[in-house]
């Protein structure tokens, strides 16, 4: 009757969007009848056999049939580790609309969604994911809905970087769907082996960390580090991170009381110390202290559990949920918005802002959505104390330098590479040109692994490193992932740096 009635005061029934499945029906009386003929022929001549988007706009069934719930339909109840706000976790994946936006090249720019850019396979879409699982969640006859080997494979090659969180236009976060995936998966399958190793990389770490320079010889030899990378199921070709000689904890609780030169500053901040910055990039950890020191703030650290974005990546959910309880417990009594929590490592730092919230049982929820509000990666700080006039370009060399940077995937979705490129562009003379590159291709333990390597390569090799073989005699690329920074090595050989490193060493 409505369709009628538009028809009779000669309006449209469809707007913006299209008529489709759920008005092609109307089609016909809209356009008449001679009209709608041609409207056949032009999609016959195309496409003969009915291959694209069949039944759509010519030949619609009505618009109350071939509905995804049919009435009386149960909807299954699944039970979560991860909270998702005023929905289910069937409800999440549901919200992919299927406009296929994910399907981007990478001259489209942008992060979403690295492994399609790279294969150009819809089964590697962010759209192909959040269908299987919503099928398997809707259909599925087993108790654990997810334990199906096709939702595995198809969200394999899932990055988890972020990109669609913030770039698919109805936020589908793949990520945390399939970091709750693979816990429900191993529930009924059992952990692998490579996926608990991973999962556990701050033991790991500690442990080696008792002898550093032993291990750093082991990875290093090629017949131990073979053998290392062979039973972790790493790829032949991919390097080991090292570790420095003494840990970020270490050095500041030792060390730090006594290299400290000239007065502390009045306003405190606490820095987190990651599980990564501790062990492999302890430098940029002592630098950022140093900087920070330097620029007048009081830098605290206290005793906490790690980020625990190995478990997290790994789909080692419930251990996970440990650990971020602990650390909202613990910076809860000590952060608020006098006091920041700032983070060199945005996919350890950002864990307070995205998953946490969500991951924490009830009780901690209120703390940790409050938290979440004071806690920052260090470059979004500095670039607001810049903004404040607290920091000036005074405190920095006025020579010239040319900066490339390439962003984080989880620091461009929830928050910005601008901010790593402000705080660079302190110095009077610096230069800072933003790198338009997607997801590095590492994302962790991905790039690693050896039925990932290659792919890995093929999206690092997508616009990055280009970039940075590209980059003139003495530009410096910056990074402020630490597995961006070991893929811009083993795909380019150069040494890229912190955006930390590089502001510490151009203070005067
Ligand atoms: S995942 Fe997002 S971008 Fe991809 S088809 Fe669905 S709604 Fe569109
Ligand atoms: S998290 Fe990244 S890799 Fe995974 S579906 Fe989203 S855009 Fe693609």
């Amino acid at each position: 009757e409505i369709a009628t009635l538009v028809k009779k005061y000669h309006g449209s029934l469809s707007g913006e969007h299209g008529d489709g499945r759920l008005r092609g029906e109307f089609i016909k009386q809209m356009v008449g009848d001679k009209n709608y003929e041609l409207l056949r022929q032009i999609k016959y001549t195309w496409d003969p056999e009915n291959i694209f988007n069949p039944n759509k706009i010519v030949d619609t069934p009505s618009m109350n049939s071939m509905l995804r719930y049919e009435p009386g339909q149960q909807v299954p109840e699944i039970k979560t580790i991860f909270h998702f706000p005023q929905q289910t976790m069937l409800q999440h994946a549901e919200q992919c609309n299927g406009s296929g936006d994910c399907r981007k090249t990478q001259l489209s720019g942008g992060t979403m969604c690295p492994s399609y850019m790279a294969t150009r396979d819809e089964k590697d879409t962010t759209r192909a994911r959040a269908n299987i699982l919503r099928e398997f969640l809707t259909h599925s006859h087993k108790e654990n809905r997810f334990d199906h080997k096709e939702i595995y494979e198809v969200l394999d090659l899932c990055l988890a970087c972020k990109g669609c969180k913030s770039e698919c236009p109805s936020n589908v976060d793949m990520a945390k769907l399939k970091m709750e995936f693979l816990q429900h998966y191993y529930d009924a399958n059992g952990v692998p082996l490579r996926a608990n190793m991973i999962g556990n990389y701050s033991k790991l770490s500690a442990l080696a960390a008792i002898a550093p320079n032993v291990y750093n010889a082991m990875i290093n030899n090629s017949f131990t580090g073979g053998m290392i990378r062979k039973f972790a199921g790493f790829a032949a070709k991919r390097s080991l991170p090292g570790l420095h000689s003494i840990t970020l904890r270490k050095w500041f609780d030792e060390k730090w009381p006594a290299e400290k030169q000239g007065a502390t500053g009045n306003k405190k901040v606490y820095l987190f110390c990651d599980e990564f910055t501790n062990y492999n990039d302890t430098t940029i950890g002592i630098k950022a202290v140093k900087l920070l020191h330097r620029l007048g703030y009081d830098v605290q650290m206290v005793e906490h559990p790690e980020s625990a974005r190995a478990y997290m990546s790994k789909g080692l959910l419930r251990k996970a949920r440990e650990y971020a309880e602990d650390n909202v417990r613990i910076f809860s009594s000590v952060i608020n918005e006098n006091v920041p929590l700032l983070g060199v490592e945005p996919s350890a730092i950002l864990s307070f802002r995205d998953e946490y919230p969500d991951l924490v049982r009830e009780h901690l929820r209120t703390s940790a959505k409050s938290l979440a509000k004071h806690v920052y990666l260090i470059d979004e700080f500095l670039a607001s104390e810049a903004d404040k006039g607290h920091i000036t370009a005074a405190q920095f060399t006025s020579d010239k330098q040319h900066i490339k940077l390439h962003g984080h995937c989880q620091q461009k979705a929830l928050s910005s590479a601008l901010h790593s490129k402000k705080m660079l562009s302190l110095p009077l003379n610096y230069s800072v040109e933003v790198i338009p590159s997607g997801c590095c291709g590492m994302a962790g333990s991905f790039g690693y692994e050896k039925e990932h390597y290659d792919l890995s390569m093929q999206i690092g090799e997508m616009v990055l490193f280009p970039a940075v073989r590209n980059a003139a005699t003495g530009t410096i690329i910056a990074a402020p992932g630490t597995s961006c920074r070991h893929q811009v090595k083993d795909g380019t050989g150069v040494k890229a740096l912190h955006p930390v490193e590089i502001l510490y060493n151009s203070l005067v």
